[in-house]
């Protein structure tokens, strides 16, 4: 018998009373979540106003996102169901995590991508971990209605959000924030794709708030790449382009979720270009030592703009009228290493060059 470690729970143990488990659902984990949430000094400095601002850290998952809270979920009901093969279109994190998952659970995972569009860190992993992998001649949304029709067959369970028990397992994260805070935060920022993790936020905080675990909820801020925001501009987009290919959806499997989300808690949709996100994202590695993939940069590049922003009134800032002393928590959904292909595309990082020499090195430095 081995000996379950105490402090490395997944979300299904940790949360067991707040999800649709029993008894008889084999529990597929890889001690996903609980990840760090990181208070910004910087970032917080920026804001002003006596404002303290976090990040929660999803990165630091088992494999990069936060795709694997859903994942835990959707594999074990899978499982309970006696399902062998898992099918999911993916613009990479969720088919990383489903590949992972369905491994351990001794299912099949078949994976739709969008051809050259998955940065190659995400690719490596669907193969490493033994996905059955197809690349198909379109983009995500294309990806997602083929993996709804195979997903008929008897065989098949879905594992795109669109399957309920993701949204469920990636409620977690929002508890985890109010366990951490003693409350909710006053706003809460991320990054928007296919929406189902706004969706599942919203619902998270709402539960603890109904269970009386905390006193407020916050105003959900979505932050959509400029070149791929159905929400944000009402209209299905039918050829989504961002550098933040996590978030390159458009035709999102949540939107009225999304909306809805947005609208009940007071907040906002917004956009951020690809050379914002890039900004963010190398901003945050370099002052706060913290490397994010560009999708996940998306809600760090929002508040950054929301900040600069002159507009005076501006109806779609998620920050407007931020109170003195508010607390803001940014979700930053995936690691800086599952897409190196991006930055390094972005700015060259050519090394100093300098000869095999104590002296010739201090020079190269300028010391
Ligand atoms: C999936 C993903 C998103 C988008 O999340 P949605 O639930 O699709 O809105 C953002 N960032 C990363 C890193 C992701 O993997």
């Amino acid at each position: 018998m081995f000996r379950q470690p105490l402090h490395d729970r997944g979300v299904i143990s940790r949360y067991r009373t707040y999800l649709p488990v029993s008894e008889a659902t084999p529990v597929v984990s890889l001690n996903e979540g609980s990840t760090p949430l990181i208070h910004c000094a910087k970032l917080s400095a920026k804001v002003g106003r006596g404002c303290e601002v976090y990040l929660k850290y999803e990165g630091l998952n088992p494999t990069g996102s936060f795709k694997d809270r859903g994942m835990t979920m959707a594999i074990s009901k899978a499982a309970e169901a006696g399902k062998r093969a898992v099918i999911c279109a993916s613009t990479g994190n969720t088919s990383a995590a489903a590949a992972a998952y369905a491994t351990r659970a001794g299912m099949d995972c078949v994976v739709l991508l969008p051809a050259g569009k998955i940065s190659a860190g995400k690719l490596a992993q669907a193969y490493v971990y033994g996905a059955k992998v197809v690349a198909i001649e379109g983009n995500f949304d294309d990806a997602l209605d083929l993996v709804r029709k195979i997903g008929e067959r008897e065989e098949f369970a879905v594992v795109n959000s669109i399957n309920p028990h993701r949204i469920e397992g990636q409620k977690t994260a929002a508890f985890e924030i109010v366990e951490e805070l003693g409350d909710a935060p006053d706003i809460h920022i991320l990054p928007v794709g296919n929406a189902g993790n706004i969706t599942a936020y919203w619902k998270g905080y709402q539960e603890y708030a109904a269970l009386g675990k905390s006193r407020r909820q916050p105003r959900m801020a979505g932050f959509q790449a400029a070149g791929s925001a159905p929400i944000f501009y009402n209209q299905v987009v039918e050829h989504p382009e961002t550098v933040a290919t996590a978030i390159r959806i458009g035709n999102p499997a949540s939107w009225e979720q999304a909306r809805a989300a947005i609208r009940e808690s007071g907040g906002a949709i917004d956009i951020v270009s690809d050379a914002e996100i890039m900004e963010a994202q190398a901003w945050l590695a370099g002052q706060e030592g913290i490397f994010v993939e560009p999708g996940s940069a998306a809600s760090v590049a929002g508040l950054l703009k929301c900040l600069d922003c002159g507009r005076e009134p501006c109806a779609s800032c998620p920050v407007r009228g931020v109170a003195e002393g508010s607390t803001i928590v940014l979700t930053v959904t995936g690691h800086g290493l599952k897409d190196i292909e991006a930055p390094l595309k972005y700015r060259s990082f050519a090394p100093r060059q300098s000869a095999n020499q104590v002296e010739a090195v201090l020079q190269a430095l300028g010391y």
